[in-house]
Order: C-alpha cells, then structure tokens, then sequence
C-alpha cells in the first residue's frame, strides 16, 4: 500500500522569502535571488568558522 502526502505532488510551495510560487531548480525558493537573500542572511547571522583557534604558541 502506498502512502501518497498530500503535501507532495504539482503543488507549489510558496517562497519562503517572497511569498510567491516556488518551482525548477531554485526551489524551495522562486528564484536563484531569493536563495541567495536566504543564504546571505544564514552566513551573516550563524556562519562559525570552526578551527579558528589562536595557538599561544604561535601568537608571537
Ligand atoms: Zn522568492
């Protein structure tokens, strides 16, 4: 028996960032400028650079 989603299928989800109808490659935003807005929100809000750490053996 298979177990259909309601959730999936020709529905278009709406942009998370505009609102408008998301489909094709950029999904789950309209547009490659709308992921770009997400992306640039999520580095410049939480983006951590691990390993960054300052040896005090190798400060001098
Ligand atoms: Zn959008």
């Amino acid at each position: 028996m298979q177990n259909e989603d309601p959730k999936t299928g020709s529905k278009l989800k709406p942009c998370p960032e505009c609102g408008k109808p998301a489909s094709g490659a950029t999904l789950p935003f309209c547009s490659p400028r709308c992921r770009d807005v997400d992306l640039n929100r999520w580095l410049s809000g939480s983006y951590v650079i691990p390993g960054k750490e300052t040896d005090p053996e190798d400060a001098e």
